[in-house]
């Protein structure tokens, strides 16, 4: 019954909702350094209604059986402008983490082989892209937070499937130089301007918004890195317009 009057009047609502959420956020994000603290506590509080939100379309999409195309690609907007922004609330409140240092590694080996044999497992549960892995026999271990390396990953991954056509290889590589691990996503997608290559790790920063068919917020890149440096790693991009992307990872061998 509720799923049936929220039908009434949940588009309009929810699309409403999410741009005052928009544009809220958009005005925190200008003044950053001084917000942090407000914008952790805000994104808390914004992110519990809209997951309850899409929770809500969502059920109306899967109950309903008489719904009109209209009202169901509505709701499907709708639902899809939650999740948007739902992301990008998380996406802030891990930037807002990281700038006070208030987020936590937890330190500890990790078996590289492993792992991107689980990230690609984990990817394929919502892709239906296929992940090549390239491993050499040889165990590669490094000191990581595994749940923030994984969240890494699956950053990456999610732009490689986002920023390619779905028949295009995608492959995840191993390999060690010197004391060096070294972890490699390459795609065969749209690639970045060789001008723009410099910025794409810049918060918000979005390659020409007019070839992003897919939503995306501009801050995965800016979080992957600060991950990435705050376990002692680096990373770095190499691409070519219409060619590709290859993403690598380097990380002190153990
Ligand atoms: P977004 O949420 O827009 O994907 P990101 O910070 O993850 O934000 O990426 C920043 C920009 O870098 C993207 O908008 C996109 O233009 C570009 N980009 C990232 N990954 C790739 C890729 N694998 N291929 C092509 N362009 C990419």
């Amino acid at each position: 019954d509720q799923a049936r009057i929220s039908l009434e009047q949940a588009p309009s609502e929810v699309k409403e909702l999410a741009e005052t959420v928009d544009g809220m956020l958009i005005r925190l994000s200008d003044s950053w350094g001084h917000q942090r603290e407000l914008l952790s506590n805000v994104s808390h509080e914004l992110r519990t209604p809209l997951t309850i939100i899409s929770g809500y379309i969502q059920s109306i999409l899967r109950r309903s059986d008489n719904l009109s195309e209209m009202q169901t690609e509505a709701l499907k907007t709708a639902a899809s402008e939650a999740d948007r922004t739902v992301q990008l609330l998380q996406d802030l409140l891990d930037l807002a983490r990281l700038d006070s240092d208030r987020m936590q590694f937890q330190l500890e080996p990790i078996i590289l082989n492993d792992l991107l044999h689980e990230v690609v497992g984990m990817a394929k549960q919502y892709s239906a892209r296929i992940i090549t892995l390239d491993l050499k026999p040889d165990i590669i271990a490094i000191k990581a937070d595994s749940h923030r390396l994984k969240q890494v990953l699956l950053n990456l991954i999610d732009n490689a499937v986002k920023y390619s056509e779905p028949a295009t290889p995608i492959t995840l590589k191993l390999n060690r130089e010197n004391d060096r691990a070294i972890i490699q996503l390459c795609d065969r997608g749209v690639g970045i301007p060789l001008q723009q290559q410099g910025r794409i790790f810049e918060r918000f920063f979005r390659v020409d918004e007019s070839r992003n068919r897919a939503g995306g917020t501009g801050l995965g890149l800016s979080i992957v890195k600060t991950l990435v440096e705050g376990m002692a790693g680096n990373i770095t991009v190499r691409s070519q317009l219409n060619e590709g992307s290859t993403f690598t990872l380097s990380f002190p061998a153990q």
